[in-house]
């Protein structure tokens, strides 16, 4: 897949995230604590009667679904009341840490001659609380007044104060008097403060403490984190990716040179080859036609001299007849061989025709080829050849003058060869001209 495809799939992936992470910030982040009738809390009833007084409390119902109670609060002692404790884990010192809540939501049906309920929460601190002594764990205290058609009632834990009767009776000092929440021991729901004789009848259903895991700052900052992380890592695999992009450009640009320099060099292989005589590595014909160009411009625009040499084999037709083809064709390689050695790089040596040769000289002038040929000549008359054999050659040297073609400079050349074989050949005549 390419990248900006990619990179647009985790955009709409991370874009549609940041919406439900905006929008369900709620869910996502809250958290809460529950106690129901089967979450399976410890949780009992307790009356005035051991202070002293006579009200008297009764479970009605303990089903799966709610607490149901009712209370005789009777007079007889100065605070008559009653309550249900709900234990919060089975120790009475190591209690939940609910400092991380804030709300407090309760579903509660209370009906009695009182018009306020009571909620407290119990936090146990070793800086005033006793492990023998229940009644010295903190009483954060709520109180409200029940509606009759409310389902449900929800505060803060902003709304919770230390019952003040309790701060009197524990001689609590004023830097430990405000709520506590770290380590709650217990819930209690209990009676109002009117204190009101009568039956009171309580359902309750549920509590909840609800709280949010993380503050909506954090939460913000996680999004734009992630967006962050997401940018840094797509250009990061960009650089990688554009820097894998040159070097496989590059590679392919190397092969394809590559390849061209290959075929470049096997195309002027050919092209070589196709200038040469196979016979004799020679030039041939077309091998030509390069330096005479080259020659001829060097002539016309440098005044440069033009000069060639056409040289035949004496008597040729002998060494067929004597020694057979093939030693004839050794005799022309071995020649072509000898001549290519003692010529300079500027003269080109090229075969013309069956038994025949010609060395185009380059910048030389007609006395100066007319002693490479003679120098040529000595040499070939001199030298053994194969099977012992020696051979002699006539040359006819020419130099290129003014108005003269190329044809008429050649034709002039084979002029004097032919004026060495009929002075008796093994020898070079030049073509000067007079
Ligand atoms: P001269 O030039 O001295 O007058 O005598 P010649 O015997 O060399 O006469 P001419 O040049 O007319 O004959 C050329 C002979 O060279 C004819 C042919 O048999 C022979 N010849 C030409 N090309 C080849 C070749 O490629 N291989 C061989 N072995 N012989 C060749
Ligand atoms: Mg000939
Ligand atoms: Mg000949």
């Amino acid at each position: 897949m390419p990248t900006k495809m990619r990179f647009e799939k985790a955009l709409l992936v991370l874009v549609v995230l940041t919406a439900v992470a905006i929008v369900g910030q709620r869910w996502v982040l809250q958290e809460s604590f529950v106690i129901a009738p089967d979450e399976g809390f410890d949780s009992r009833l307790y009356d005035d009667s051991p202070s002293g007084g006579n009200s008297e409390v009764e479970v009605l119902a303990n089903s799966g679904e709610y607490f149901e109670w009712r209370c005789h609060l009777r007079e007889g002692f100065a605070y008559p009341h009653c309550g249900f404790v709900v234990q919060l884990t089975p120790s009475h010192i190591k209690g939940v840490d609910l400092s991380r809540y804030q709300r407090i939501k309760i579903w509660l049906d209370y009906t009695g001659p009182n018009d306020s309920v009571r909620i407290f929460l119990r936090n146990y601190d070793s800086r005033y609380s006793l492990e023998n002594d229940e009644t010295t764990t903190k009483y954060n205290q709520l109180e409200f007044s029940p509606a009759l058609d409310q389902n449900y009632y929800e505060f803060g834990f902003d709304d919770f104060f230390v019952a003040n009767w309790w701060l009197r009776e524990k001689a609590i000092p004023p830097n430990l008097s405000h709520p506590e929440f770290a380590n709650t021991v217990a819930l209690e729901l209990q009676t109002g403060s009117g204190h009101l004789p009568g039956e009171h009848h309580f359902v309750l259903r549920r509590i909840e403490f609800i709280g949010q895991r993380l503050d909506s700052e954090d939460w913000y900052l996680t999004i734009i984190i992630a967006w962050a992380v997401l940018i840094l890592l797509f250009l990061g695999y960009r650089i990688l990716e554009l820097n894998g992009e040159v070097r496989e450009r590059k590679r392919r640009e190397q092969e394809l040179l590559d390849v061209n320099q290959l075929l470049d060099s096997r195309s002027r292989e050919l092209e070589a080859k196709v200038k040469m005589d196979s016979l004799t590595g020679a030039f041939n014909r077309d091998g030509i036609e390069e330096s005479i160009k080259t020659g001829l411009w060097e002539w016309r625009h440098s005044a440069k001299p033009l000069s060639v040499v056409m040289m035949d084999i004496d008597h040729f037709k002998r060494i067929n007849d004597q020694y057979g083809h093939a030693v004839g064709d050794d005799i022309l390689a071995g020649i072509s061989a000898l001549v290519k050695q003692h010529i300079r790089e500027t003269d080109l040596f090229a075969r013309w025709g069956g038994e025949e040769f010609v060395l185009v000289c380059r910048n030389t002038r007609i006395r100066y080829a007319e002693q490479i040929a003679e120098k040529v000549r000595i040499m070939i008359a001199e030298h053994r050849f194969d099977h012992g054999l020696q051979v002699t050659a006539s040359f006819g040297v020419a130099s290129l003058t003014g108005g003269q073609t190329v044809e008429q400079l050649f034709k002039a050349a084979d002029d004097a060869l032919y004026r060495a074989k009929e002075d008796g050949r093994n020898r070079v005549i030049a073509e000067t001209g007079d």
